[in-house]
C-alpha cells in the first residue's frame, strides 16, 4: 500500500466499502511495462478497471486501449484515445457493434473463426485482424480456458480467409492466462505464432504483428517476478524463434497495470464461532464475492488482508460476505491468520485490489451498493 493510500484512507474513513486507487501507481505500472518492452505498444486491458481518470492518466502517457464493446471502445475516444490506439480485442461481436466501431474508426479487430472473419470483412472493410490463438493457461493463477482462440493449425486458414475477403491478415495474438507466474509462459506461444507466420509466408502472405496480451501479474504475495523479468524472458523468445526479423508486438496488460493500485476498505459486520471449541472464527465483512471480489471464487487470487492490529497475536479465520447467499464465503479452504484481538467495528484492508473489482460488484444484490471507487 502507498503512502498516499494510507493517509487518504487515514482522513477519510468514509461509510461503506471503498476502493481506493493511486494514479500515481498505475502511471508507475505502466512506466514499468514501457521499460520492460521498449519495443511493444501497450494496450491497457481496460476491463481491469475502466475508471475513467485513469483512462485518461493512461491515454496522456500515451497508451493504447484494448477494448471488448463500444461501450468500452468509447470511454477510450472519451478518455482521448485516438482509433488507432485502440483495438477490439474481443472474439465474440455483434455485427453491428463492428460496424460503430469502424465508423468510429476502430480498424484493428481480433478474430478466432472463419464466422467472424466474415462479420468483420462485411462490417468494416478493409481492418486489419489477428487471430487469436488457444493457449492452455498452465502457472496462470485465473487461467482463461478453451473460452477464447482457435487451435494454432487453424489460424492459417482464418487468416487466410481474411485475406481473401478483403482484410489485412496482421497477425496473431493469445493470453496465457490472468496472473501469470511463469515468465516462461510466453514462449510456447511465440513459437506457435512464428510457425504460423511461416506457414503464410509460404501461400504468400505476410504477418507483420504478435499480440501478446495479458497475463502480467498484480503483487499479491510479494514472491512475484516483476515486469522487468517477463520483458527479458519475451524479448528473448521473440528472438529465438523470430531471429533478426521481430515482428511488431503488442502487449495487453490488465491486472499487472492496475491491481497493485488499489486498496479496497471493508469493516468487519460479525466475528463469530460456528461451536465454542473450535479455533476457527468465521469473520463477516460488508463486502463479499457479489461486491466486487469476485475473483476469490475457487480462492484463485488471495489478497493479502490487513488489520489495524497487525502484529499482535493471530488465528485462523474463515472470511465472509455480507449478502444470504452461501456461496458468498471467500476464504475457507485455506483459512486467513488475522489478530485474535479483530473486533466488530474494525477496518480491513485488501491490498491489491485495483483490476477486476469495481465492475464485478454486483448492481445491488440483498440490497448492497455497488463498490464504490474513489481515485487519488
Ligand atoms: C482480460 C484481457 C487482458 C488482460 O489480462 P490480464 O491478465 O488482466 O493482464 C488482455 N487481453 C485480452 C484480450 C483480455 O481479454
Amino acid at each position: 500500500m502507498t503512502d498516499r493510500v494510507r493517509e487518504f484512507l487515514r482522513s477519510h474513513r468514509h461509510e461503506g466499502p471503498c476502493l481506493v486507487v493511486d494514479l500515481e501507481e498505475v502511471r508507475q505500472n505502466y512506466l514499468a511495462f514501457e521499460r520492460a518492452l521498449p519495443d511493444s505498444r501497450i494496450f491497457y486491458a481496460m476491463k481491469a478497471n475502466p475508471a475513467p481518470e485513469i483512462l485518461s492518466a493512461l491515454a496522456a502517457l500515451g497508451s493504447c486501449f484494448d477494448c471488448a464493446s463500444v461501450v468500452e471502445i468509447g470511454a477510450a475516444l472519451a478518455a482521448g484515445a485516438t482509433p488507432e490506439r485502440i483495438s477490439y480485442g474481443n472474439t465474440i461481436k455483434k455485427e453491428r457493434d463492428i460496424a460503430t466501431a469502424h465508423r468510429l474508426g476502430v480498424g484493428l479487430f481480433a478474430v478466432d473463426c472463419i464466422e467472424e472473419v466474415e462479420k468483420v470483412a462485411r462490417a468494416a472493410p478493409g481492418a486489419r485482424v489477428f487471430c487469436r490463438i488457444l493457449c492452455d493457461g498452465a502457472g496462470a493463477d485465473w487461467p482463461l480456458s478453451r473460452k477464447f482462440g482457435c487451435t494454432p493449425e487453424h489460424a492459417p486458414e482464418v487468416l487466410e480467409h481474411a485475406h481473401r475477403l478483403g482484410l489485412v491478415a496482421a497477425g496473431i495474438s493469445f493470453h496465457v492466462g490472468s496472473q501469470q507466474r511463469n515468465t516462461e509462459a510466453w514462449d510456447a506461444a511465440i513459437a506457435g505464432a512464428s510457425a504460423i507466420f511461416r506457414t503464410m509466408a509460404e501461400r504468400g502472405i505476410r504477418l507483420t504483428l504478435v499480440n501478446l496480451g495479458g497475463g502480467f501479474p498484480a503483487r499479491y504475495r510479494g514472491d512475484e517476478p516483476a515486469a522487468v523479468r517477463y520483458g527479458q524472458s519475451i524479448r528473448e523468445s521473440i528472438l529465438r524463434h523470430f531471429g533478426n526479423r521481430p515482428p511488431e508486438t503488442i502487449i495487453e496488460p490488465g491486472r499487472g497495470m492496475v491491481g497493485s493500485a488499489g486498496v479496497l476498505k471493508t469493516e468487519v459486520v460479525l466475528i463469530s464461532k460456528k461451536d465454542p471449541s473450535e479455533d476457527t472464527r468465521w469473520v463477516y465483512l460488508d463486502i463479499g464475492k457479489f461486491g466486487g471480489l469476485a475473483e476469490t471464487m475457487d480462492e484463485a487470487i488471495r489478497y493479502p488482508i490487513r488489520s489495524e492490529r497487525d502484529g499482535e497475536a493471530a488465528g485462523p479465520c474463515v472470511v465472509a460476505g455480507p449478502t444470504c447467499d452461501s456461496a458468498d464465503v471467500l476464504y475457507e479452504k485455506t483459512p486467513y491468520l488475522l489478530p485474535l484481538s479483530l473486533e466488530i467495528g474494525d477496518m480491513l484492508l485488501f491490498e491489491g485490489t485495483g483490476a477486476y473489482t469495481t465492475t464485478y460488484a454486483s448492481v445491488g444484490f440483498n440490497g448492497f451498493a455497488p463498490l464504490k471507487s474513489l481515485v487519488i
